[in-house]
């Protein structure tokens, strides 16, 4: 009920202080959310390429290893002489020779770098034949040609590289060194490391959650089947989990990543086949508390520079969490504060409604008997004059003036005169209709309008209020009365020329000794 009648007398206020709010609320809703996308993005982007660099130290640190395990190892003179035979021969039997003295050369110094992660020693003949594996040593042999591009590389190049690449039995990263036995290219050797052994190094520094996911199609032309064993369907389109690393995802409950994997899966799926690295920010209720996480997937090209496996990094995200919170709390802020300035808006504009009120009111109003001043009745006169006759109705005024009213200013004081203008004014709003117009006209002087109403019945009107005059007690005063003039609008009629008419009734009320109606009845 309240709100109703607040709602109709201060509309327009409300509206426009409520248009104000939503139009700002909108423009800061706009704007605070593009600056926190803007800086979620920018912090996301940091994140990521942090990461992408200490994955690239972990690399390089492994490379060393290899690098170090080549020069101290293998590149020797007894070494290179075993390969040397290997290569020149074409006897199976003497190469089997060949391969076990190198294997039991190797190996204890193959198991002591097993220690340091570096996973696979791999020799091969020139050509890419595979010659003998440490960590398969009955399966060797078989070329590599279009298998294993890195090493058909060091067969064109003669150079040693560093690239990571998917084998017959399993992905790693890879360092492949050609060997040469007085210039001679005898053959190659390839050292390399797996993820697990780098993610073993990587949550040294961070306790935080690795996963690796491999390029189905990738797996399918490379893998030996009975080595598919290794990987495992996960939850983005087109890539398989490698297996080992999923035993090591610290402190993240393997259950809890699924269930953040299988929430992104769309959204990562279709990032994924753009090769590129990327964090995302992922909030979501029920998933370790409500807490916010980072997840990242860091792209590893091959030697052609395609993305073929992806690193995924999974960290609780406090700083950026912070980050939001705050922007967040920026727009709670801005939504108070333009609350509030609405709301001084709307207070404003009500009091401006209400002085606009007063000096409208001042203006069309007596001030002394709260009735219409003349200002306002000349406004009304010509309107009512048109109505009536354009809908051919009648149109009465009564014009009122107390008598002997100098007399009673005399007698009794001017405060007393007042008192008598007040209460005759107050008789004139309590006996009249609501469509009648009653207004001061001049000192002691009121004009009624009376529409659609004849004269016959604004002289009986007149005659009534007359009466209830000369009945009521002024005060000390015995008695006040009024004369009074009542006319009706003629077809011809101006303003002029009907008020001068009722004028002289009025006139004539005086003439004929006053406390009486004169009207000039129509017949
Ligand atoms: P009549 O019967 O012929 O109308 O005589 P009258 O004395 O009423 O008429 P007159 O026009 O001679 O005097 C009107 C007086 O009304 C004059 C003026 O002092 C007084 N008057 C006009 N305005 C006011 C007012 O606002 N307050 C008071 N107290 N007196 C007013
Ligand atoms: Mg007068
Ligand atoms: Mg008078």
């Amino acid at each position: 009920m309240f709100f109703k009648n607040f709602f109709k007398k201060y509309k327009r206020p409300f509206l426009i202080s409520l248009f104000f709010f939503v139009f700002v609320e909108a423009v800061i809703i706009i704007s605070t959310d593009y600056l926190k996308q803007k800086d979620i993005n920018y912090y996301l982007g940091i994140f990521t390429s942090n990461l992408k660099s200490d994955i690239t130290m972990a690399n390089a640190h492994f490379t060393e290893l290899t690098q170090l395990f080549y020069d101290f190892n293998i590149d020797n003179k007894t070494i290179v002489s075993i390969m040397a035979k290997a290569s020149e021969t074409k006897d199976l039997n003497r190469r089997a020779v060949l391969r076990e003295k190198l294997y039991k050369m190797l190996h204890p110094e193959y198991i002591k770098m097993e220690h340091y992660g570096i996973r696979q020693l791999h020799f091969h003949l020139p050509g890419s034949i595979s010659f003998l594996r440490f960590h398969r040593p009955k399966k060797f042999g078989d070329s590599l040609v279009g298998i294993r591009e890195i090493i058909d590389y060091v067969n064109k190049y003669k150079i040693p590289i560093a690239a990571f690449e998917e084998g017959r039995i399993f992905n790693g990263f890879r360092n492949v060194y050609p060997i040469f036995q007085d210039k001679k290219f005898i053959g190659t050797v390839e050292i390399s490391f797996s993820f697990n052994a780098l993610q073993d190094f990587l949550i040294k520094t961070d306790s935080t959650s690795y996963l690796f996911l491999m390029k189905q199609k990738v797996v399918a032309k490379k893998v030996w089947s009975s080595e598919k064993k290794n990987y495992m369907q996960s939850q983005f389109r087109g890539f398989y989990f490698d297996r080992e690393t999923l035993s090591n995802t610290m402190q993240m409950r393997l259950n809890k990543i699924y269930a953040i994997n299988k929430a992104l899966a769309a959204i990562v799926s279709k990032k994924l086949t753009e090769g590129k690295s990327f964090s995302l920010y992922f909030h979501q209720k029920n998933i370790y508390d409500d807490a916010p996480i980072i997840i990242s997937f860091i792209a590893v090209p091959n030697i052609n520079d395609k993305t073929v496996a992806y690193i995924i990094h999974y960290q609780f995200a406090d700083a950026l969490h912070i980050l939001i919170k705050n922007s967040n709390m920026v727009f709670i802020v801005l939504t108070l504060l333009l609350f509030f300035i609405a709301l001084v808006v709307m207070v404003y504009l009500q009091n401006e409604q209400k002085r606009r009120k007063k000096i409208f009111n001042n203006a069309t109003h007596d001030a002394l008997t709260g009735l219409y001043n003349r200002y306002a009745i000349n406004h009304f006169f010509a309107q009512k004059i048109d109505e009536a006759k354009r809908y051919n109705k009648p149109l009465s005024i009564i014009f009122c003036d107390i008598d002997f009213f100098k007399k009673i200013n005399d007698t009794y004081g001017h405060n007393i005169g007042d008192f008598v203008l007040k209460n005759i004014a107050i008789i004139l709003k309590n006996y009249l209709r609501s469509s009648d117009i009653s207004a001061r006209w001049g000192g002691e002087e009121f004009i009624i309008f009376l529409p659609q109403t004849s004269s016959k019945e604004a002289a009986k009107i007149a005659e009534k209020l007359r009466q209830i005059i000369e009945d009521s007690l002024f005060s000390s005063i015995k008695i006040v009365t009024c004369s009074f003039g009542v006319a009706e609008l003629q077809a011809d009629d101006t303003a002029d020329s009907f008020l001068k008419r009722v004028d002289a009734l009025l006139y004539k009320a005086k003439e004929n000794g006053r406390n009486r109606v004169e009207s000039s009845l129509k017949d």
